[in-house]
């Protein structure tokens, strides 16, 4: 166990973190990638979420050479949503 790369409390607001596993997605261009199974550590103060050396070293490779190289352990259909022509202006005047 290395307790040094594991917070305890938020660097931002001093909260207790907990350790849990999430879901990042990350924009290449373009690309929606979807990467899941990520452990990592959630604010019950702010929500934020802080990853290990480790994980971000894995995100980092993923980020960098491996989504075209990896092969996905699944494929998900995203709807897309617009919001043109769906914005209510409210006027003061
Ligand atoms: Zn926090």
């Amino acid at each position: 166990m290395n307790a040094i790369s594991q917070p305890t409390v938020c660097p931002r607001c001093q909260c207790t973190v907990r350790p849990a596993q999430v879901r990042t997605d990350i924009w290449q261009n373009d690309h929606l990638y979807v990467v899941e199974d990520v452990p990592a550590f959630i604010c019950d103060g702010c929500q934020e979420q802080f990853y290990d050396d480790d994980v971000t070293d894995a995100l980092r490779r993923l980020n960098e050479d491996g989504f075209l190289s990896t092969v996905p352990s699944r494929e998900i259909l995203v709807p897309v949503y617009s919001l043109a022509g769906q914005i209510k202006r409210v006027r003061s005047n």
